[in-house]
């Protein structure tokens, strides 16, 4: 089974892929966790490519589907071909929401390459909602901000809004998880949602 996460920075998606994985891996599955942009070796150059050098909209969105496509055929699709559990931060939502909402290409040029590379649609997707000012705190005392994380207000609020239209356009995979909750409240959601995947 195939499962993502995704939402915007700040949003805490991260700590949960983690936790996520190690409860797949309690129940005794074998589990693969990863991420996007990276999860190979030359998928984390392209990452570190994308995240610190300026570059066209159309070279940013060619570089997130070539480190997907590397990830997609060295990574995921054989570990769920042998019956792995994948757990990926982040996949092509982010680009709808990031490179289609946030930078305004729109969804049509991304369905393309979408299609064009195959990507195969994950089982479950978990959305991670936060406001911008919660991200804001949040990241303020995270880590160090890469070109993305240093937009402003309105490219914050087209990028939530892209991915709010991608769990409107896709409910019963994409599932919208208020992540101004408590871990634990949080978890008690995951938890429910594997369970049915497990089953
Ligand atoms: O989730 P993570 O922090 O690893 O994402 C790295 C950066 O890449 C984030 O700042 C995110 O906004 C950006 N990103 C992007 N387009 C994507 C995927 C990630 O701009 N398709």
């Amino acid at each position: 089974r195939f499962i993502t996460l995704e939402g915007v920075d700040g949003a805490g998606k991260s700590t949960h892929t983690v936790w996520i994985a190690d409860y797949l891996r309690a129940q005794g599955l074998e589990v693969v966790s990863t991420r996007e942009p990276g999860g190979t070796p030359l998928g984390e150059k392209l990452r570190a490519l994308v995240l610190t050098d300026q570059m066209g909209l159309d070279t940013e969105t060619l570089l997130m589907f070539a480190a997907r496509c590397e990830h997609a055929r060295q990574v995921i699709e054989p570990a769920l071909e042998r019956g792995a559990w994948v757990v990926c931060d982040r996949y092509t939502d982010a680009t709808y929401a990031y490179q289609g909402g946030g930078r305004g290409l729109g969804a049509e040029r991304i369905a393309v390459l979408e299609q064009w590379m195959r990507a195969g649609q994950p089982d479950r997707t978990w959305l991670f909602d936060v406001p911008l000012d919660v991200a804001r705190a949040r990241l303020a005392d995270a880590r160090e901000p890469d070109r993305f994380e240093r937009e402003g207000a309105a490219f914050f609020e087209r990028t939530r809004e892209a991915y709010h239209a991608r769990a409107a356009a896709d409910p019963g995979r994409i599932r919208i998880i208020d992540s101004t909750r408590s871990i634990a409240q949080i978890r008690t959601d995951l938890e429910a949602g594997l369970r049915d995947l497990i089953a």
